[in-house]
């Protein structure tokens, strides 16, 4: 969420609408309890060549997934028994991990939802986000066929240009 967030194009100030003046609109962990968390399926070995990025696979799966749980477990343990003590949920939710799930409702043009395909459905973005992009590339094409089936031939073919030895006649 916090990679996708980066993407701020949509703001609008000018008109009336309920989502004026912001781009994003979250549910709050102010006021509705945090209680989803995404578990990846596969941990990822560190890049050696890119600080960034990941590949492949580690090979002990089991002992990633053992303190994954295990931290997980006590993390929504304390989070729950702070709620019960009467702590306020904006102060509890400060010990939750990046990984709670969160709903949101984003405003964006069509071409800001292409930028955010173009960029992250890449094999530079994280796995993750890759994923959002490509369910957004879905969405796309069921809600826009044509104008989405332009779009993505014209940044193919952009792409393909801009690739060493290869030029625009
Ligand atoms: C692989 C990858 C790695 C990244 N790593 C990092 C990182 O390490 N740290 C980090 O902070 N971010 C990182 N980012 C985020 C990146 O820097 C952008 O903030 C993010 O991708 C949003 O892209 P955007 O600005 O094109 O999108 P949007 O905000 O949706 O903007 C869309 C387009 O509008 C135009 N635009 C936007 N704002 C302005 C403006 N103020 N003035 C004029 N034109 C504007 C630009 O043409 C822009 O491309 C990474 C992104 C990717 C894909």
């Amino acid at each position: 969420m916090r990679q996708w967030y980066k993407h701020v194009v949509g703001i609008e100030t000018s008109s009336s609408y309920p989502a004026k003046d912001h781009a994003w609109n979250e549910i709050s962990g102010r006021y509705v309890p945090v209680n989803d968390f995404y578990k990846p399926a596969n941990w990822r070995k560190q890049s050696l060549n890119n600080k960034q990025a990941s590949e492949g696979s580690i090979d002990d799966q089991k002992q990633a997934e053992e303190l994954f749980d295990n931290t997980m477990k006590q993390i929504i343990d304390s989070y729950n028994k702070m709620l019960e003590l009467g702590i306020a949920k904006e102060e509890a939710r400060i010990i939750l991990p990046l990984n709670q799930y969160t709903e949101v409702y984003w405003t964006a043009s069509f071409q800001a939802i292409m930028n955010f395909i173009e960029l992250r459905d890449d094999p530079h973005a994280q796995f993750e986000i890759r994923e959002y992009a490509l369910a957004m590339k879905d969405m796309m094409f069921e809600l826009f066929p044509e104008t989405t089936k332009i779009w993505l031939d014209v940044y193919e073919t952009m792409k393909t240009l801009s690739e060493p030895g290869k030029t625009i006649k």
